[in-house]
């Protein structure tokens, strides 16, 4: 059973428990630990930690882990997007996305809805996909850098909305612009394996795709199984369909080390 559970939002952004909520369910489910990952500060976006509530949320997640101690190990971690502003100096762990492009000066979010998807692939990329995948893949690229990530979020959250109606060329451009992306991140992150479209009704198997997650195998990569919860009843969700992916592929470990050189085992 995969013991922890490392991408969790709270009312701090987008979610909707408290993180104490999110502790307790943690608690009940057996977790040995359980690491918050609110959504870091994008100045165009609100769903966001506000820059005033930044203290309020490392403080609150220090005091869980003091309280709940005894039960499970807590962790402060943060969801930094590739346009986000933060000192990360101040959390135990980054977890790098790309939500957000930006093409001609003008923000597009590439995983909020199938219309503003589409919109992008309309108005930036003339109905090209594959060079919305490109541009997607290039920033992805560079999460590290920009972010200070150790684990990678959701790397192809491109392909969210399949069942929705945007189905992506995913052909010889697209494996080698995602190709890229993972050679730059191999050596230096852990990639998620995460249930988080699978709990909201939007996929019907996990990130990334197989194809992916074959690479990442075949090249020595690290995973880290993720449920990028936004309810405490989320949280772990559909863990199952992911240690499935482990067995298949043959990953005989999987977690991540965080800022402090910790490596935290989910096995
Ligand atoms: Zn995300
Ligand atoms: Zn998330």
């Amino acid at each position: 059973m995969i013991k922890s559970d490392f991408h969790v939002h709270t009312l701090f952004s987008d979610g909707s428990d408290t993180p104490e909520a999110i502790v307790k369910a943690a608690i009940k489910l057996g977790l040995e630990e359980i690491g918050f990952s609110d959504h870091a500060f994008v100045s165009f976006d609100d769903c966001r930690i506000e820059k005033e509530d930044r203290k309020r949320y490392i403080d609150e997640i220090a005091r869980l882990k003091e309280k709940y101690a005894g039960s499970i190990g807590v962790l402060c971690g943060i969801e930094m997007d590739y346009f986000s502003e933060d000192d990360v100096s101040d959390y135990d762990y980054v977890i790098g996305s790309v939500h957000y492009l930006k093409v001609n000066g003008k923000i597009y979010g590439v995983d909020h809805s199938p219309e503003m998807t589409r919109l992008c692939i309309d108005e930036a990329f003339k109905g090209d996909t594959a060079a919305f995948a490109e541009a997607y893949y290039e920033q992805v690229s560079k999460i590290r850098e920009t972010t200070g990530a150790d684990i990678v979020g959701h790397f192809d959250v491109i392909t969210k909305f399949e069942k929705r109606g945007i189905n992506l060329d995913t052909g010889e451009r697209y494996a080698r612009a995602a190709k890229t992306a993972l050679d730059s991140l191999l050596p230096h992150c852990a990639f998620e394996i995460s249930t988080g479209a699978m709990t909201r009704g939007y996929r019907d198997t996990p990130y990334p795709s197989d194809a992916i997650l074959a690479y990442i195998r075949e090249n020595g990569g690290r995973v880290v199984v993720s449920s990028d919860a936004h309810t405490a009843a989320n949280v772990a969700g559909k863990f199952e369909v992911a240690e499935k992916k482990l067995s298949d592929f043959g990953f005989s470990a999987c977690g991540f080390t965080d800022k402090n050189g910790v490596y935290h085992s989910q096995l």
